[in-house]
């Protein structure tokens, strides 16, 4: 089922998601939900709260080979990409690389930022079966599992620039969402 994107400015993309207690039956239709969410938006990650549900699970889909858009590769390389569902995430390592990468956010429509992050993370996660798993994430899939651990504390893209920038991103969303209001007469 497609669930509708919260897009900001909205009060529950600034709360922090509680763990997932157990990995059952409810927790997989969610991340179902999900993956059908982000492939309709399109987009190549998605956290839960950005549905509305405060709980700590994303779900990430791309190929791991991707490269960072400032390396001057194809970010999307053939081949078929590789859906990844990380509960409960936790970075265990983090590179003292950090690189500057241009980012979007579905919460965020149509806005862009140069964003410095690690380059390389190892995060640690229960996947899909509820079987804890380790992972190391270079290049776009580290950057993406990044930018969705970030929703899962109330952290939007936004928060990292300064506040002039962010108040400008901002308003232009609210404007643009009163404009979509249809008009009654
Ligand atoms: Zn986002």
């Amino acid at each position: 089922m497609i669930l509708p994107i919260i897009t900001a400015p909205d009060r529950r993309l600034k709360v922090k998601s509680q763990p997932v207690a157990k990995v059952d039956d409810e927790v997989r239709r969610l991340l179902d939900d999900m993956v059908e969410t982000m492939r309709a938006a399109p987009g190549i990650g998605l956290s839960a709260i950005q549905v509305g549900v405060a709980k700590r699970a994303l779900v990430v889909e791309l190929d791991e080979q991707a490269k960072l858009a400032s390396e001057q590769e194809p970010v999307a390389p053939e081949g078929p990409h590789t859906t990844r569902y990380l509960i409960n995430p936790e970075i265990i390592w983090s590179s003292e690389k950090i690189v500057f990468c241009e980012e979007g956010c579905l919460s965020l429509p149509d806005q862009f930022a140069e964003i410095e992050r690690p380059a390389d993370i190892t995060v640690r996660y229960l996947d899909y079966d509820g079987q804890p798993q380790e992972l190391q994430a270079t290049g776009m899939l580290g950057r993406c599992i990044q930018h969705e651990m970030d929703h899962l504390d109330g952290v939007l893209l936004v928060d990292r620039l300064s506040a002039v920038r962010r108040h400008m991103i901002l308003r232009k969303l609210a404007k643009a969402r009163k404009q979509e209001q249809p008009v009654t007469a």
